[in-house]
């Protein structure tokens, strides 16, 4: 008892800090799930934790691991005179126990209750796993549970699965049919229009032959149509897409080849520039106290510069530290058609990992057709900004992912590695990033 109220009196009263800063942990008592965790922070002077001496980079910013063996860790900081005490707790989640598949004796049906819900291929809420995004309304014939999802029938021995807080019970339907579709040619898309009598689960597969499909129709028939895309636009790669109900008709919109000026391959290219994070979403705080949110509006705007010199048509999702929800910067992209979007940030770690052994570029996609732009930009990141190459990561990010355009989020240098910290902090650094991109926009657009 003694040494609780010791530890809490420490905790309450004993954290002078001058000289020193730490970022993370984010407040002097933390659970932490896993095995360690990290102090983050910079110091003038130097720094022990636990009595043991802190390596500090040049700019003072250091990130140090600790390893956590009880449920309740004791840390104290020192730096000159200041000193602070943290408690950290190991909280390591229980394995909650397998569950099993439970099988309906009839079929039940539901319907969607809200836009962009996820239909998977497997009953795990992971990122990757979505077959398609359905909209509100699109009815789902299901015969079984498992977990915390249904298993919606596709076609004959065809499931995919949906998460339940996704649908509402409803009385059996029609079976859906399709009745056919319209073609509609113009300068901008290949548009097709299906007319069907009602909304059923769909997928649609990039490829150079683009498949649509349309699950669950009339006596569990799946209807699929291949779309010779590479061949219909001259060999030329996919550069977006869109499918939507609009009432029972569903539109498939593939975007046409763009008229590239060779001498100035950008040049009114509709680009989305996102700094990621800003207002009361800071995003992760660097060694050296620096934001996130204010680390990617700096590169935003030069980006913007770079790209408007280019001729380049930008779109900024926010000019200054202002809070922007991520539909918002989704409904942006999707709403000026824009042919591009570019989403920026600082990475960090999680607790278990070391940064000062982890640094460098990444970039993540969600659709294969915008990987080779991804791994052309990475490259000459990598290459100009002599930062380490983290490769061209497919991931389920909501603003890459619900955005029709070639869209990438671009880790631009971690945080919390004290040297990649350093450059970020450093303008010079963030221009050269942009000049990187729009460099690498410029190569992909040039080979079009
Ligand atoms: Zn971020």
């Amino acid at each position: 008892m003694k040494k609780v109220v010791l530890l809490l009196c420490l905790l309450l009263f004993g954290n002078v800090c001058d000289g020193f800063d730490i970022v993370y942990p984010k407040s002097p008592i933390v659970n932490v799930a896993a095995n360690s965790t990290f102090f983050i922070g910079s110091s003038m002077e130097p720094l022990k934790i636990n009595g043991k001496d802190v390596p500090l980079h040049p700019t003072g910013a250091f990130a140090y691991v600790v390893s956590l063996p009880e449920d309740k860790n004791v840390f104290t900081v020192e730096s000159g005179s200041g000193k602070k005490v943290y408690l950290i707790r190991k909280i390591i989640p229980k394995y909650s126990g397998g569950s099993t598949f439970i099988p309906y004796p009839q079929t039940r049906f539901y319907t969607v209750t809200k836009d962009i819900s996820p239909l998977r291929s497997s009953p795990i809420d992971d990122g990757i796993n979505r077959m398609a995004h359905l909209q509100k309304g699109v009815n789902l014939s299901v015969d079984g549970e498992y977990s915390g999802f249904y298993r919606v029938i596709l076609g004959k021995e065809q499931y995919g699965w949906i998460g339940k807080s996704y649908v509402k019970p409803i009385k059996q339907t029609d079976s859906v049919e399709l009745k056919g579709y319209d073609y509609i040619d113009n300068d901008e898309y290949f548009t097709f229009v299906f007319h069907l009598t009602g909304m059923v689960p769909f997928e649609m597969v990039e490829g150079d032959v683009f498949l649509m499909k349309f699950y669950n129709l009339k006596d569990d028939d799946i209807y699929e149509m291949n779309f010779p895309v590479k061949e219909a636009s001259g060999g030329k790669k996919l550069i977006g897409y869109s499918g939507e109900y609009q009432g029972n008709d569903f539109v498939l919109k593939i975007r046409k080849p763009l008229k590239i000026k060779r001498k100035c391959p950008l040049k009114n290219i509709k680009i989305v520039v996102d700094a990621g994070h800003g207002g009361q979403e800071e995003g992760t705080t660097g060694c050296l106290g620096d934001k996130e949110k204010d680390i990617t509006l700096s590169l935003a705007k030069y980006l913007e510069t770079e790209l408007k010199n280019r001729g380049a048509n930008v779109i900024m999702t926010r000019e200054s530290d202002i809070y922007v929800g991520l539909q918002q910067r989704v409904d942006i992209t999707n709403d000026n058609d824009a042919v591009v979007f570019i989403s920026l940030h600082g990475n960090a770690l999680p607790d278990g990992s070391d940064p000062n052994k982890i640094s460098g570029t990444g970039i993540y996609y969600y659709y294969p057709q915008t990987k080779p732009l991804a791994d052309v930009i990475l490259n000459t990141m990598a290459q100009k900004l002599g930062t380490k190459n983290r490769g061209a990561i497919q991931a389920s990010f909501a603003v890459v992912r619900n955005t029709n355009a070639l869209s990438l989020l671009i880790e631009t240098a971690y945080m919390i590695n004290p040297d990649d910290n350093a450059k970020l902090v450093s303008p010079e650094f963030r221009r050269n990033c942009a000049k990187a991109i729009a460099d690498g926009l410029d190569k992909y657009f040039s080979s079009l």
